[in-house]
């Protein structure tokens, strides 16, 4: 076992087990997906700590915990199609390419968009889709979703997410301010959709149609 394997497992030992995840199909995912391939080289060190860390252009690469915490949120057996909003680096599409059937993932910054496609291309992970697009839309073409997840906060949850939601789908995503949100699940059932709330997060925002308007990032 390399150095970085070996911080990995204890990255899900200490930080996922510990913290109360502990569905093996989860567990297996984190530890099997390589955190450092996905960061830039100078935090290398600092791949399995934490926290998150830059990925350039402003945006990061969020928390072990947290990709594991909404990953676990969607409830997902394996055969699913799910929704990606907010690419980055790739890393929480990773996660869930191991954990559900199909993943698109739609990402609004083209540098981002291409490092992330050569990053998952690089794990040979063949079931992930990546889309260069505002995901505030979500991605009509591949709906519905029985599993939605958004890496980046909005001021409210976007409307056409809710319509791409599959029946008994689930829909995770930071609710809430420019710099605190709420963590939210919205479970559809028929034309009723049920929320309720998690815990407290700060994402980066979502941009994009119905995400914060320019005036918000000063
Ligand atoms: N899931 C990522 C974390 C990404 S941070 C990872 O595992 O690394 C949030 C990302 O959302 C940023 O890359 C940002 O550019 C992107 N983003 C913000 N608004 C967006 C929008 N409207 N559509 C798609 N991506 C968006």
């Amino acid at each position: 076992m390399t150095d970085l394997e070996a911080e990995r497992q204890r990255m899900v030992d200490e930080q996922i087990v510990r913290r109360g995840l502990t569905e093996p199909r989860l567990l297996a995912a984190m530890r099997a997906v390589p955190r450092h391939e996905f960061v830039p080289a100078e935090y290398l060190d600092y791949a399995y700590d934490d926290g998150p860390l830059p990925i350039g252009s402003g945006q990061t690469i969020s928390q072990p915990y947290i990709v594991a915490l909404m990953t676990h949120l969607l409830a997902l057996r394996g055969v699913e199609r799910v929704l990606e909003v907010g690419t980055g680096s790739g890393y929480q599409a990773a996660v869930l390419a191991h954990m559900a059937a199909e993943v698109h993932t739609v990402e609004i910054l083209p540098e981002l968009a291409e490092q992330a496609r050569v990053s998952l291309n690089r794990l040979g992970l063949n079931n992930v889709h990546c889309h260069l697009a505002d995901g505030s839309l979500g991605w009509p073409k591949a709906a519905p979703y029985e599993g939605i997840l958004v890496a980046a906060s909005a001021p409210d949850v976007p409307p056409p997410l809710l319509e791409q939601l599959a029946d008994g789908g689930r829909l995770v995503l930071p609710v809430g301010g420019r710099l605190s949100q709420e963590l939210v699940v919205v479970t559809r059932q028929g034309e009723k959709y049920e929320r309720r709330t998690v815990l407290s997060v700060a994402f980066v925002p979502l941009r994009g149609v119905h995400g914060w308007k320019a005036g918000h990032f000063q």
